[in-house]
């Protein structure tokens, strides 16, 4: 069955110096031809649709920041929103719903929302961290929620590995037994957005799952994280659906992080996760794009993704992590434990 993407580059959603920035998909977006996916239209999602997830007030206070006073900044990240800004969400945000639909009505195995701005750092009630809507969280939880078109479900996974703790993620099903949240990033003292512990959720054990690494952290980490935490965590949740919110900055030369993925780093872990999809969801899988700084890594990390989702590419990236990578055994044990996996 095919693989389906949508593509939100918002070109009007820019701010001077600003990392998150239209640019990051320009190394991409030529390729997207290549990768033997259709590519599907979206639409906005509708306020009814974001408010399955954020506050209303937060959505009217935005709409009005943008019409009335953007450009400007509304989080010390810095966060910044134009003119475009609410629109250019909100399509972002469908964009995602979009992909999951298609999935859900069996009209795709796969698909890939490539969108800006990101929404793993908004919580239900604050837009932070680059982030206004929170994409993933939204259309997981549509995809519980929907009546009417086609099935809904009992059961998501959220499996987020950019290189920041998906906080607004967590955020927003903390307390939401229908949806299992995982997250490995980088975790250190004044590394960006600071939770994301281990302990972070303990009446949540085996739900709400986070993976601080050191920074470094590469290939051999992940795949031993994928292996020992990834796989016991949707082992034991049989969710229905996985979405992947993929950051392309957890690679080693990302300019904003400390880790250590290479581009063959992540196809592993795309292939990891398509797998439990595969064995536990019939295939369903949506991965949604959240950070990534380099427009390279970003065009090489997509393909990576389109490449195990179809298998009728190749990839033909070799960019291995020159740094060493930090030994952790104790760490992933720790983690196992607390979570008795
Ligand atoms: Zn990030």
């Amino acid at each position: 069955m095919k693989t389906v993407y949508t593509f939100v580059s918002s070109p009007n959603h820019v701010y001077p110096d600003h990392p998150e920035r239209p640019a990051r998909l320009d190394a991409l977006e030529p390729k997207l031809r290549s990768f033997d996916a259709e590519r599907i239209e979206t639409k906005p999602a509708t306020p009814e649709e974001i408010a399955c997830v954020h506050h209303p007030k937060l959505v009217s206070a935005l709409e009005k920041v943008c019409r009335e006073q953007a450009p400007g900044i509304i989080d010390y990240a810095p966060t910044y929103v134009t003119r475009s800004s609410f629109e250019d969400a909100l399509l972002a945000a469908g964009a995602v719903i979009t992909c999951a639909r298609e999935v859900l009505k069996g009209e795709a195995k796969s698909a890939f929302a490539i969108v800006r701005p990101p929404g793993h750092h908004a919580e239900p009630d604050r837009s932070m961290g680059f982030c206004i809507f929170n994409n993933v969280a939204i259309a997981a939880r549509d995809a519980l929620v929907r009546t009417g078109s086609g099935p809904s479900l009992q059961r998501v996974a959220i499996i987020d590995y950019d290189a920041h703790h998906g906080n607004g993620t967590q955020a927003a099903f903390l307390h939401d037994e229908r949806v299992a949240f995982l997250s490995a990033h980088q975790y250190q003292p004044g590394f960006y957005p600071g939770t994301g512990w281990i302990e972070d959720a303990p009446h949540a054990r085996k739900r709400i799952v986070n993976v601080p690494l050191p920074a470094r952290a590469g290939d051999h980490v992940y795949e031993q994280a994928a292996d020992r935490i990834f796989s016991p965590f949707v082992e034991s949740f049989k969710p229905q659906m996985i979405f992947v919110s993929v950051g392309f900055d957890a690679h080693w030369n990302d300019p904003l992080t400390m880790l250590g993925l290479s581009t063959a780093g992540y196809l592993m872990l795309a292939r990891k996760v398509i797998a439990l999809a595969d064995e536990y969801c019939h295939g369903r899988i949506v991965f949604v794009l959240e950070g990534g700084y380099d427009p390279i890594n970003v065009a090489n990390g997509a393909q990576a993704i389109f490449v195990a989702a179809t298998g009728k590419v190749e990839s033909d990236v070799n960019d291995p992590n020159p740094h060493e990578e930090p030994d952790c055994e104790s760490r992933i044990e720790e983690i196992r434990k607390w979570h008795g996996f």
